[in-house]
């Protein structure tokens, strides 16, 4: 395997591209050597300029929950291409996407669509503060909402990819009604209500995915809500990644929790830019043109992107891939564990459905700060000879692998083949 044609473009990006990407985790910082282009992908497969192939188990950060150019996706974007790309008035197809978000989600009664989940999520919480008339904000540390600056502190992710414990060029005042409270730790939330009273609500990603993947322990999501409703102080869930990828409502049906606030985004666009924020009407009917709280967008609902979100979710409803997810993710779980033990490696496995990731450590790993003791060069040795075996993972120990209903058998023999071999290197 070379990578000779990457390398090339690598160079040449360089001069007019901030280090050759459009998104700092896709620099390969924290894995060593430099990012692989990509040419095309078909299904479960990736391949780079070079004319490698890969097993995708990045399936850009989620989005691609089908695998690649699903026949079906593939021919309503080339029918909606036909008719225009981009008209600022309302279209047929956003009413439909609306309806199938919101009969997917009991707790959103009505939607509105953005162009990312960065954007899903700054709307969300203005929405929360616009609702509740209250400013601070608590999220957990180690995860990750987007790069607003109000949320971009013990952020997980790309910042915790790149060691930075926060972002330069966002203003004290950005953050002064920010609380961090601990993943996991319901307590850490409780006090910071003790000093103050002017907390909106709690935002935070239901099963963790950006300090690697972080299960909620026992009934945290649940004692959680509850405690919230006791405050007068609303649960904002961010679903940007597990929004119909836990299951087709989220971990919202999974857990058996309705947020007061749902951010979305990746697989609600099936590759293109989408995101939506959504609530109860009561909520909802604060937002411009109903109400006093503004939000716009020149692209947003745009007629491309929802006609790939249409067929991304009409094709995902249909085929139901939960339960084979579940398998899958299992069977690849455990041959990381099987590996891990042949070699004499210290992992522990989080795993979430579709999500996983395996961290270079034995300690159990329920937040950010357990996730922090992976030994992340071992990491480093173990992503590259995947690439080198042909299985393409995230460039970070801090970002979730992903699965979509496009695997097959195939693919889990190169990926245990390809395990073992990383393995075995990490163990030299
Ligand atoms: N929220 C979560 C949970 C995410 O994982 C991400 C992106 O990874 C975002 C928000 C931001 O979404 P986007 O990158 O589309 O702006």
């Amino acid at each position: 395997m070379n990578f000779k044609k990457s390398q090339k473009l690598y160079t040449k990006g360089l001069k007019n591209l901030v280090g050759a990407v459009n998104s700092p985790v896709r620099a390969f910082a924290s894995v060593g050597g430099n990012p692989l282009f990509i040419k095309r992908a078909k299904g479960s497969t990736i391949i780079d300029v070079d004319n490698n192939r890969y097993v995708d188990l990045v399936l850009s950060y989620g989005p691609m929950i089908l695998g690649h150019r699903h026949k079906k996706v593939q021919r309503a974007i080339n029918k909606a291409l036909k008719n225009g790309y981009s008209f600022g008035a309302s279209t047929q197809n956003e009413i439909k996407l609306a309806k199938i978000v919101c009969d997917a989600f009991p707790s959103m009664d009505k939607v509105r669509f953005v162009n990312s989940g960065t954007e899903a999520v700054l709307s969300g919480i203005r929405l929360a503060r616009a609702f509740t008339g209250k400013d601070k904000i608590i999220k957990f540390s180690g995860c990750y909402h987007g790069h607003q600056d109000a949320l971009l502190v013990a952020a997980g992710s790309g910042l915790a990819t790149l060691s930075l414990p926060g972002s330069k060029g966002v203003p004290e005042g950005a953050v002064k009604n920010t609380l961090i409270a601990t993943y996991n730790d319901l307590d850490s939330v409780k006090r910071h209500f003790e000093e103050h009273d002017d907390i909106a609500g709690v935002i935070i990603e239901p099963v963790g995915g950006n300090m690697g993947v972080v299960i909620p322990q026992n009934n945290f999501l649940k004692e959680l809500k509850v405690f919230l409703e006791s405050k007068d102080a609303l649960l904002i869930a961010d679903e940007v990644m597990t929004g119909f990828r836990s299951k087709f409502g989220g971990a919202q049906e999974l857990f058996d929790v309705e947020a007061d606030i749902t951010c979305l985004g990746k697989v609600i666009g099936g590759g293109f830019p989408v995101g939506a924020y959504g609530a109860r009407n009561e909520i909802m009917e604060m937002v411009a043109p109903l109400g006093g709280m503004y939000q716009a967008g020149t692209l947003s609902g745009n007629p491309i992107a929802m006609a790939g979100g249409i067929s991304t979710l009409t094709e995902l409803k249909r085929q139901d891939p939960y339960q084979q997810f579940e398998e899958v993710g299992k069977q690849i779980e455990t041959i990381l564990l099987a590996a891990a033990e042949k070699y004499n490696v210290d992992l522990t496995v989080n795993r979430f459905g579709s999500m996983l990731n395996p961290f270079f450590t034995n300690v159990k790993v329920t937040n950010f700060e357990e996730a922090q003791s992976s030994d992340t060069e071992k990491f480093g040795v173990f992503f590259w000879e995947m690439i080198k075996n042909g299985v393409f993972l995230p460039p970070s120990q801090f970002e979730a692998w992903f699965l979509s209903s496009a695997i097959t058998e195939e693919d889990l023999a190169k990926i245990e083949k390809a395990v073992n071999k990383a393995m075995e290197k990490v163990a030299e």
